[in-house]
């Protein structure tokens, strides 16, 4: 039971998506809730970022939001104003946001940037 909580407590430290990266999680709901995936869009409000992505491509704005990126079935394309960007779906919860120039355009978006580097000291990176 202490064990368990004490998880809880850190979870708890991780910052919601849609405090730290605004713009990203308004580009996620608008495309969601387009394509009728209520479900999805409203997850967006209680996910939480564990992790951005550490690997060395400068275009990518990579998010984990599970202690650990789970084996997905579903990925979920959504197209935004400006870019392509995949969600992972794990057992129908959001778990992972590829955001990046092999698949959309997240070099030209300087809001979603921003955002992302300014999030950068405050979680860990890694890359899985
Ligand atoms: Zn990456």
């Amino acid at each position: 039971m202490a064990a368990d909580y004490a998880v809880a407590l850190v979870r708890s430290d991780y910052p919601k998506l849609v405090g730290a990266l605004p713009a990203l999680t308004r580009d996620l709901r608008e495309s969601l809730l387009r394509e009728g995936e209520a479900d999805l869009a409203a997850q967006l409000d209680e996910v939480r970022v564990h992790a951005l992505c550490a690997c060395d491509d400068p275009a990518c704005l990579g998010v984990y939001l599970a202690p650990e990126r789970g084996p997905c079935v579903g990925h979920y394309r959504v197209v935004t104003p400006d870019a392509v960007v995949t969600l992972g779906v794990c057992r129908e919860q959001l778990d992972w946001i590829d955001d990046n120039e092999s698949i959309g355009s997240a070099r030209l978006n300087s809001e979603r940037r921003r955002e992302y580097e300014a999030l950068r000291p405050h979680v860990p990176a890694r890359t899985d």
